[in-house]
């Protein structure tokens, strides 16, 4: 398997308030993807690149009354520029979906007819300071704020205040917000009590309110003192956790378990290697990222010269095919008897709630069905 995993890791910096919620899924997570220093090496999903765009467009709304063909107009224009972009704008829109799509630009519906002041000319103006203690109303999108009482900081989407001292802050998921029994996921809200928590530290306000617009909805929270001192102890439990400036053993913060399915720090990470085979073995499992890493036995021509199909053992002894790989993803002096690991693969089979044995990159009937992001690594020495 490609690369060490990373011994000891430290937080240098506040935590962020968009990553807080990690801490309940694997505080190892949390902290790489807040350190500059861990580069990941699997890309974010198309679906996450979509998030940032939708972002993007809110921030750039100008007022009028025709808010929901602006948002439909802009994400076009951000994923079919005319321009030079177009080449690597074309294989995230033919990636994501339609209906994909069209739920995303829900969202961005959703929040921006939510906004009762909305900014004048958007991110491209020159940022001006916040009235921060006074109760001037305003509106302001990527509002950047930060405490050193709580050693947090964070984005904030979006941040207004009425002449009558409220303020509300909107944030936008490009995915789900609640979970299955339509409660909001606990992650999303500890990133709004984050996100109360430096609005009250920061700000004059005579109350709070905290909005989070997803593919499924709009949840309102109001942030009275009973949520912010709950967002106050959990992050004294966090700095418990991930003291500043210590080392910490990564392998004592890993935790395995769904929020594996979108960490991009997966390929070095050795829990999660030591931990997904089992789970490909475990009858009752749920499905698992797509991912596959072994001994390559055989490399052949698949059903075009460009692509090739590639069989490996993985180290529970079964044989699994990864089809449809173009070539060029292959090193040129590669053999059968290397390492591969490949990440973010598709698979074709109908039953995804079980471990699939046939894996693919491209498809050539439904390219937008292809694995656009997958990665996959290649080691000569022969150990798994
Ligand atoms: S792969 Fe899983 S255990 Fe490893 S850092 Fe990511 S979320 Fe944590």
């Amino acid at each position: 398997m490609p690369n060490e995993d990373w011994g000891e890791v430290e937080r240098t910096r506040p935590f962020w308030a968009s990553k807080v919620g990690l801490a309940r899924i694997c505080p190892l997570r949390l902290l790489l993807e807040q350190e500059p220093a861990y580069d990941p090496e699997i890309p974010s999903s198309p679906l996450a690149v979509l998030g940032s765009i939708l972002h993007e467009v809110v921030a750039e709304l100008v007022p009028g009354n025709d808010v929901e063909e602006a948002v439909e107009t802009a994400i076009s224009a951000k994923l079919i520029p005319s321009d030079a972009t177009r080449a690597t704008a074309v294989p995230l829109y033919e990636t994501v979906s339609p209906s994909e799509l069209a739920a995303r630009v829900g969202v961005a519906k959703r929040l921006a007819t939510n906004l009762t002041v909305r900014t004048k000319s958007g991110a491209r103006r020159r940022p001006r300071p916040l009235p921060l203690r006074n109760s001037d109303p305003f509106a302001r999108s990527n509002v950047w704020l930060n405490s050193t009482e709580h050693d947090l900081c964070g984005s904030l989407d979006h941040l207004e205040r009425t002449q009558e001292g409220l303020l509300t802050v909107s944030e936008a998921k490009t995915g789900r917000i609640r979970d299955t029994e339509g409660q909001l996921k606990g992650e999303h809200f500890a990133q709004l009590l984050s996100y109360g928590l430096l609005v009250q530290a920061n700000m004059h306000a005579e109350s709070i309110v905290l909005r989070l617009c997803g593919i499924d909805g709009t949840e309102v929270v109001r942030f009275d003192d009973v949520f912010a001192e709950n967002a106050r102890s959990a992050l004294q439990h966090l700095q418990t956790l991930l003291p500043r400036n210590v080392q910490l053993k990564s392998s004592e913060l890993a935790t395995c378990g769904t929020g594996c399915y979108r960490c991009s720090y997966r390929n070095r990470c050795a829990d999660y290697r030591a931990w997904a085979p089992r789970r490909w073995t475990d009858p009752e499992s749920g499905h698992l990222p797509l991912d596959c890493w072994g001994i390559m036995e055989k490399v052949e021509a698949d059903s075009e010269p460009w692509l090739a199909r590639i069989y490996v053992r993985d180290p529970t002894g079964h044989l699994a095919s990864i089809t449809h790989v173009p070539r060029r993803l292959l090193p040129l002096n590669v053999q059968t008897g290397c390492l591969i690991a490949a990440f973010n693969l598709r698979s074709f089979e109908r039953r995804s709630s079980k471990r699939p044995a046939n894996f693919a990159v491209a498809s050539l009937r439904r390219t937008y069905e292809s694995a656009h992001d997958a990665v996959l690594f290649f080691e000569k020495n022969n150990s798994v």
